[in-house]
């Protein structure tokens, strides 16, 4: 009986630490889906009006200048 009890207890607290991940990854997911649509500042003519596009191309809505790579994920 004991063990049984103890296997209950392990199993529940695994699903609460799962449940409690998968939380945390939406979480997570909503921040990157927010994160793409926040505008970011254009170096070409001071505007933030930078935003990302599919395969790390950037372009400016504003002046049309479009920047390859990741240099806009660090702000
Ligand atoms: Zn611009």
């Amino acid at each position: 009986m004991r063990k049984w009890n103890n296997w209950e207890k392990e199993t529940k607290s695994a699903e609460y630490q799962f449940t409690y991940e998968m939380k945390n990854k939406h979480k997570q997911i909503k921040k990157m889906e927010i994160s793409q649509h926040t505008k970011y500042f254009c170096e070409f003519c001071g505007k933030y009006a930078v935003k990302r596009k599919p395969v790390g191309i950037w372009g400016c809505k504003d002046c049309g200048k479009v920047k390859a790579g990741c240099a806009y994920t660090s702000a």
